[in-house]
């Protein structure tokens, strides 16, 4: 059990809670559970947590107003957990600055997986110093030199797909929205016109996936956006 970060739950199901509590500590985290938005903000404000696992439907404050509450102020880490039917919560919470989420119901080694990413991710947004190079499996963005290489062969991306491409791999293990897309590569003004990005992102996907329609690198979170693989 080398896991010492501290998690704070924030869940009004006690079933849900419980669950989560349970595989946490099982892996060695702390835990602390909180079933109400004014507790976790509270909580997050006067003690040492180190991630949120946030349910959007809480009793007192909207889910959403929580994330919107905490980026004004916190960096921590937030994972939401959320409802099959809930894909436009679910993009509006990345949106506001959730670093993932969970859809219910899901498994101890989903939720145990997710956490890590978010933690890796928080570390790496500690560590100053930028990496010029990121490889993801055969893959590899090289951003002083602009060079992209797929299994040591480089391959030539327009100015767009390489735009594409770095967001992703930057946010490798973590789904970028369809909305956050657009608006990095096209401007705010460029609104939810999506069909210029499932062109691009086709055509990105012939260079860099041996078959387009069984991605290995570039994920399609439905309803939400995109993932690229962490490794
Ligand atoms: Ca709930």
């Amino acid at each position: 059990m080398t896991n010492k970060e501290t998690i704070l739950i924030v869940e009004d199901d006690f079933q849900i809670r419980n669950f989560i509590s349970y595989s946490l500590k099982n892996e060695g985290y702390i835990c602390k559970i909180v079933s109400t938005g004014s507790r976790a903000i509270n909580t997050i404000a006067n003690e040492t947590v180190d991630l949120v696992i946030l349910d959007l439907g809480l009793p007192d404050i909207d889910g959403i107003d929580v994330i919107r509450m905490l980026r004004e102020w916190s960096d921590i880490p937030i994972i939401v957990v959320s409802a099959r039917d809930q894909d436009r919560e679910k993009a509006y919470a990345l949106d506001l600055g959730a670093d993932d989420y969970l859809t219910k119901p899901f498994s101890s080694t989903e939720l145990l997986a997710r956490i890590r990413v978010a933690m890796r991710h928080m570390k790496r947004r500690e560590s100053v110093k930028k990496q010029s190079v990121i490889q993801v499996g055969g893959l590899s963005v090289d951003f002083e030199k602009r060079i992209v290489n797929l299994d040591g062969n480089e391959i030539h991306l327009t100015p767009m797909e390489y735009s594409l491409m770095s967001l992703l791999i930057k946010n490798r293990g973590k789904v970028v929205t369809t909305a956050s897309v657009i608006k990095e590569l096209w401007g705010p003004g460029y609104g939810q016109d999506t069909q210029a990005l499932r062109t691009l992102m086709a055509g990105l996907r012939r260079k860099i996936e041996t078959n387009p329609a069984k991605p290995r690198y570039i994920m399609t979170e439905i309803g939400v956006g995109y993932r690229m693989v962490e490794e």
